[in-house]
């Protein structure tokens, strides 16, 4: 299946889309959006510019009017999030607009971006770019919005898939680099949501601006040429000092995501202030609430066995 983008006649729209989609995840300060998307410096809540039938993007601001909702992240990286319709007097009001814009989008499976502000306050403003989403329905109080798939040829825009995990993925040979790079991004964002921003093993995470620092995806079965799953089952949140720590098989999480450190009297030496040793034995702190995002038995499996390697000689 095509690039559902290729299709839209209208160049801006198209421009400002792929500019969404590539932001997959990001941060990015209030003002820089002013400059980079059509609207944001006038408009709240949805945006349709003049002329299209089409809503470009939605936003939701900290103390909007309308209750907010965590956005619900599945293992591929896409999610659903229930947005709140534009209402005159606090009541619904379907017949405008903003509204009306936002069914067309949903009658011709054309997606719009969605934005979340993370940070409120003057000269830090931050909103958190949560994709492109296409209008799945309007159940009488909520548009739900379905992110992005990156699987287009498998899926497509309408369909539910059913997420088993692999290991290794078959990567289509023809997936353009820009793909792939969206793909890794795209597990970056899962695992640090999916883990809500705080090492694994410390529990260590920071936020300056509305934007995370110090944290990084570690995929449990090495990345390498064959295609690692971007699954975020294949992967944790750590901070830098313990990702490259298990970079280098310091430690590995068993199938019961317990902490084995490594022997090595000099490495434990080395380690004492460490929170590697204190957690030696004992379950990782900070999991992933829903079970079906933590890590997978087959991945942990792997990653031990080669630790196990690593200090065999
Ligand atoms: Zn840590």
């Amino acid at each position: 299946m095509p690039d559902p983008l290729d299709g839209l006649d209208d160049h801006r729209q198209r421009e400002q889309l792929s500019l969404l989609r590539v932001n997959y995840g990001e941060t990015i300060e209030s003002a820089r959006l002013s400059r980079l998307l059509l609207g944001f410096r006038s408009q709240k809540g949805i945006y349709k510019p003049a002329g299209s039938p089409y809503a470009l993007w939605v936003r939701e601001t900290l103390r909007g009017p309308y209750p907010d909702q965590e956005p619900e992240y599945r293992p591929d990286g896409t999610w659903t999030y229930r947005y709140s319709p534009e209402g005159r007097k606090g009541t619904i009001d379907m017949s405008l607009d903003t509204n009306r814009a936002l069914l067309q989008c949903q009658e011709d499976a054309v997606p719009v971006g969605v934005l979340r502000q993370t940070s409120a306050g003057r000269g830090s403003s931050a909103y958190e770019v949560l994709g492109l989403a296409y209008v799945a329905g309007f159940d009488g109080t909520h548009f739900l919005l379905r992110g992005e798939p990156i699987e287009w040829e498998t899926f497509g825009p309408a369909a539910v898939p059913g997420f088993p995990f692999r290991p290794f993925e078959e990567r289509n040979p023809r997936e353009s680099l820009e793909w792939r790079q969206l793909r890794d991004q795209r597990f970056g964002v899962v695992v640090r949501r999916a883990y809500h921003e705080r090492c694994s093993l410390c529990e260590v995470g920071y936020r300056v601006r509305g934007r995370p620092l110090g944290l990084e995806a570690a995929h449990i079965i090495p990345v390498s040429e064959r295609g690692t799953s971007a699954d975020v089952r294949n992967g944790l949140l750590l901070c830098r000092n313990h990702h490259a720590l298990f970079d280098a098989f310091a430690w590995a999480p068993d199938e019961d995501l317990r902490v084995h450190v490594a022997e090595d009297a000099p490495f434990r030496e080395s380690a004492a202030a460490n929170c590697v040793l204190e957690w030696e034995g004992r379950r990782l702190p900070n999991l992933p609430e829903k079970a079906d995002l933590r890590p997978a038995a087959e991945a942990v499996r792997y990653r031990l066995n080669e630790f196990t390697q690593f200090w065999r000689y």
